[in-house]
């Protein structure tokens, strides 16, 4: 690290990145029309566009500064913010180029460089940036380390091998037994020692000694944030919701990509007292709220704003969503006084990591908890282990629970995978079923 890189971060922390937020408010913003079926949109909108600009912004001038490092979104990134690693998250840069309807693109970059087309969305995404050196957030730094698990997928490991081989630099796997029944104690040792033994290899990276105390209190930070980010999912239980799973989709960036560090958890205390003030006035966050609804699997990333419009103009709303939850429902057992055995516990577990028994009696408990009347799954040709199964678990819960479903074909990021009168219509007889019962 150079003291110029250091010095000129600082300078981009300090004074850079508050200017450029100051021009960002003053800018006059392009106002879509809203339909009239949404209630007032959540005014911590705005914080968060706030904390993803400045942390896109910043990793500009992070090179020579701190150590870079890639990760996946189910790895345990708190052992690296104990060595003051700046963590990239492609999977969030990629859905941020869906979001903009420019996946396709990258894709077909990674396809032209040979990757398959078969391959999940994110990672081709991630692998037409590397090749063309775009990205609609700027310039992303290059990674010193990348750190990925098998928690959520085995794609992640063979996309980032191909980085570390293209890169030629270390990459740190954290290896997650599936639960194929429930977690034993020896899933949990295996874990908690893989944890441990990546410490010297950190120290080696970085140079910097390992701080227990500074971890212990990162760890803390990261087990309130899910907690708090828990609370603001589960404030859609009441009736109406104050917002809607499409703004959740949004509202989680800060818990996947800053878990961990003193922003997030600040922000999802400014978005709790938000919600739970809504709750209180009776504000929703669709007008008239007459059906419940409960979405399974990614977001549609470049169709957000299409089936959030969609539904809220027939009075329905997503009021929970087994993606929303899953950077709530096990992170909250991260334990400051068992540290490493928590977090094998906390990671190892994981939905996608999980079996279909445990999906299932999931979506029955927020099934009744959230009061769902129906249910929408995003069949999504990325990614395998969310979609396999899904036929299974809509049979399930429609017997169990006489629950109307209708699975939608589509992809999260490669907009080429969307075929709107399909979707349309399949979407128009669910809501049809729905209106009868
Ligand atoms: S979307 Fe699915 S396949 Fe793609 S990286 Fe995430 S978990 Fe893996």
């Amino acid at each position: 690290m150079s003291l110029t890189g250091k010095l000129k971060y600082q300078f981009m922390k300090d004074l850079g990145a508050p200017a450029l937020m100051s021009l960002q408010a003053l800018k006059k913003r392009r106002h879509r029309p809203v339909s009239p079926a949404f209630g007032p949109p959540l005014k911590t909108n705005k914080r968060l566009k706030e904390i993803l600009s400045r942390h896109y912004f910043l990793a500009r001038y992070v090179p020579g500064a701190k150590k870079v490092a890639w990760v996946t979104s189910g790895a345990p990134v708190e052992l690296l913010r104990a060595f003051d690693f700046y963590t990239i998250y492609p999977e969030n840069h990629s859905a941020l180029i869906g979001a903009k309807k420019q996946g396709a693109e990258y894709c077909g970059i990674a396809e032209s460089g040979g990757f398959s087309q078969d391959l999940c969305s994110y990672a081709r995404i991630d692998l037409g940036h590397l090749i063309s050196g775009k990205s609609p957030a700027g310039k992303l730094p290059k990674p010193d380390l990348l750190f990925c698990s098998n928690n959520i997928c085995q794609t992640v490991l063979y996309w980032y091998k191909a980085i570390a081989h293209e890169l030629d630099i270390p990459l740190i796997h954290f290896d997650a037994p599936f639960v194929a029944i429930e977690q034993t104690p020896a899933d949990v040792r295996y874990m908690a020692q893989q944890l441990q033994d990546m410490i010297p290899i950190l120290e080696q990276i970085t140079g910097k000694i390992f701080d227990l105390k500074q971890f212990e209190i990162i760890l803390e930070r990261s087990q309130e944030s899910s907690q708090t980010w828990g609370a603001i999912l589960e404030s859609m239980q009441a009736k109406p919701a104050p917002m809607t799973i499409f703004d959740a989709f949004g509202h989680l960036a800060p818990v996947v990509s800053l878990r961990g560090l003193p922003v997030a958890q600040d922000y999802y205390h400014i978005l709790q007292e938000e919600v739970e003030e809504r709750v209180h006035l009776g504000i929703g966050a669709i007008t008239n709220e007459r059906y419940r609804l409960i979405w399974d699997n990614i977001a549609v990333w470049y169709q957000v704003r299409f089936l959030a419009t969609f539904f809220a103009e027939r009075n329905m709303n997503f009021v929970t969503a087994t993606y929303t939850n899953a950077w709530a429902e096990t992170t909250g057992l991260l334990d400051v006084k068992k540290p490493w055995t928590s977090m094998a516990q906390a990671y190892g577990q994981i939905i996608l990591n999980n079996n279909m028994k445990h999906r299932l009696a999931l979506m029955k408990k927020m099934i009744t908890n959230f009061s769902v009347h129906g249910m929408v799954m995003h069949s999504t040709r990325s990614c395998k282990p969310y979609s396999v199964g899904q036929f299974d678990l809509r049979k399930a819960l429609s017997k169990d629970l006489n629950l109307p479903a209708v699975i939608l074909d589509a992809d999260i990021a490669d907009e080429r995978v969307w075929s709107e009168q399909q979707i349309q219509t399949r979407l128009e007889a669910f809501c049809e079923t729905l209106e009868d019962i």
